[in-house]
């Protein structure tokens, strides 16, 4: 069995995963990343991500905004809700920025990321290395991985291992759940994800747009729109069973006309989407979570990614900071955590709000919302307070 000794292991090349890397790439530590997916296989995952502006800000200090080339900018955000009157629209020209945001796929952002880390040189990435145990020691965490390309058949056949100062598990939340449970908020929604044409739509308008069974939303992306209609976890399988047609009809009685007639819709996936949030303290010294590990977010404001990465720069900070030996320390986590708590918290209450306040039909409630959204279309300084925390974050 070989091992190594790196200063910081990232047990996942995710998106979240990989901007740490590469916020960390100048640092002169010694860096790893662990991923199960084999190298130049294209991920299949048919997600669009909505970056902030204050994603874009981050990538820029990454230097791989100028690496992403299939982006459609949001300029205007439109909010309002089934069968009732209300709505908000945010624009970014009112609020001092050239752009609220951004749509890509995420396979965009992931291949752009991995394509930096490999650029740079100072990362060690295993590719098709699927971790399969994290132990935190009193100096070190130990982690043992199976690479898939051995071609050996048993559970501890070509096993490896490497420790590490500091193990960061951006894995998006599978190898630590039995062992650190997170807490776990289901919504009992799926998001049914396509892209769609349609016949007039608005560019760089993106819409959100509240129903009793859950949030929708259109992304503007290229020719047409990112869909992501969520649905009871039933309801979302038989809309995956639709034909073309019924599909495209229901999605006009749930939307409207507001970007005239839907006219095809692509391939389409579903995710079921629930809240996660795992401990605050880690599970064990010299090891971090990170992105969806430490937290999964419903999609409904976008925030996921945004937060993630937020997380990961932040991180890189606290590590440039850290003296080697104390990498990994509870002294050096604590203060991680501490100087992340407003902007997490802040964002799992947002996100968690807005599932929660939206998603029913009750008279009562619906009537409050309406008023929120017109106060929210009507007061500038309102306006601005949630565009900037959608932005920026809490800390933003
Ligand atoms: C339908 C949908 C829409 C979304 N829309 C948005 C949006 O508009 N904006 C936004 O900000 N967020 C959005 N999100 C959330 C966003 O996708 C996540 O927050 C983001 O992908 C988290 O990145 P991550 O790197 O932490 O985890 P992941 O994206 O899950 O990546 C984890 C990585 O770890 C690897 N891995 C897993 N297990 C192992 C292992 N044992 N060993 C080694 N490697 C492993 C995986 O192969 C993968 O590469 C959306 C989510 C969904 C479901």
């Amino acid at each position: 069995m070989t091992e190594l000794l790196y200063d910081i292991a990232i047990i996942g090349g995710g998106p979240v995963g990989a901007a740490l890397a590469l916020a960390l790439r100048d640092s002169g530590l010694q860096i790893c990343v662990l991923e199960a997916r084999a190298e130049h296989v294209a991920s299949q995952d048919a997600r669009a991500l909505a970056l902030s502006y204050g994603s874009r800000l981050l990538l820029q200090r990454l230097n791989v905004w100028n690496e992403l080339h299939d982006v459609s900018p949001i300029r205007t955000i439109h909010i309002s809700q089934q069968k009732s009157f209300g709505r908000a629209v945010l624009q970014a020209a009112q609020l001092d920025v050239p752009e609220l945001g951004y749509v890509l796929p995420y396979p965009a952002l992931q291949d752009a990321l991995a394509l930096a880390i490999a650029g740079a040189g100072e990362v060690r990435t295993y590719y098709g290395a699927r971790v399969t145990e994290l132990r935190g020691e009193t100096d070190r965490a130990v982690i043992r991985y199976q690479p898939t390309d051995t071609g050996l058949i048993g559970a501890h056949d070509g096993e490896r291992s490497v420790h590490a100062r500091l193990a960061v598990v951006a894995d998006g939340g599978r190898l630590l759940a039995a062992l650190h449970p997170p807490e776990v908020r289901d919504y009992g929604q799926s998001a049914l994800i396509t892209h769609i044409t349609c016949s007039a739509p608005n560019a760089h308008t993106a819409y959100e747009r509240f129903t009793p069974q859950g949030p929708l939303a259109l992304l503007p992306f290229k020719d047409g729109y990112e869909l992501v209609w969520t649905a009871p976890h039933q309801t979302a399988q038989e809309m995956l069973a639709w034909d073309d047609a019924r599909f495209l009809r229901e999605l006009q009685r749930h939307f409207g006309d507001r970007v005239g007639e839907f006219l095809s819709a692509g391939k389409r996936s579903c995710f079921a989407l629930g809240l996660k949030r795992a401990p605050q303290q880690s599970p064990q010294p010299h090891i971090v979570l990170l992105g969806n590990a430490a937290q999964t977010l419903h999609p409904v404001a976008g925030q996921g990614f945004n937060l993630g990465l937020r997380d990961a720069w932040e991180l890189a900070q606290e590590i440039i900071a850290a003296a080697p030996q104390t990498l990994g320390t509870p002294a050096m986590l604590d203060a991680y955590r501490k100087q992340r708590r407003t902007d997490r918290e802040a964002g799992i209450r947002f996100t968690d709000g807005l599932v929660r306040l939206f998603s029913n039909d009750m008279p009562l409630l619906s009537a409050g919302r309406a008023a929120a959204l017109t106060a929210l279309d009507c007061l500038p300084f309102a306006k601005k307070f949630v565009a900037k925390r959608m932005m920026f974050g809490a800390n933003g």
